[in-house]
């Protein structure tokens, strides 16, 4: 069982920003800033280093970045945004299903961490 395939197949709801056949971007259920979204492929790898190794893995990384893009377009982040990955257990990664992090909406420190 994962929580992100149950979102992508529709058994859970989400708040969808947008979706194409490869990637689906809804809002996350606790959001650290106005704009928060999570950038999802539809097919399921466990983390950034499945996806990379994965043969088909470029296509849908593909469809992330474009997934992203319509994000700040959808939610005028012309100013700027963050991007985040969580990546295993020091990373911080609590849903063992690839996923990126859009976060905008308010001036962000430069801080990383
Ligand atoms: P991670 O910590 O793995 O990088 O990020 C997981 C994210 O998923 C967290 O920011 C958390 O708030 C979000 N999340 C967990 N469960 C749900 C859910 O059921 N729906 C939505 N929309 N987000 C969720
Ligand atoms: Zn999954």
């Amino acid at each position: 069982m994962c929580l992100f395939c149950d979102i992508i197949e529709g058994k859970i709801p989400s708040n969808k920003v947008y979706e194409d056949d490869k990637v689906l971007c809804f809002r996350d259920i606790n959001p650290v800033a106005p704009t928060h979204v999570l950038v999802v492929p539809k097919k399921h790898y466990d983390d950034i280093l499945d996806i990379s190794k994965a043969e088909d893995g470029a296509e849908y990384l593909g469809a992330v970045a474009n997934g992203i893009s319509k994000v700040a377009e959808a939610d005028n982040l012309g100013n700027g945004f963050r991007v985040i990955n969580n990546c295993g257990e020091d990373g911080g990664q609590t849903v063992k299903h690839v996923h990126f992090h859009v976060i905008g909406g308010v001036k962000l420190t430069e801080k990383m961490i």
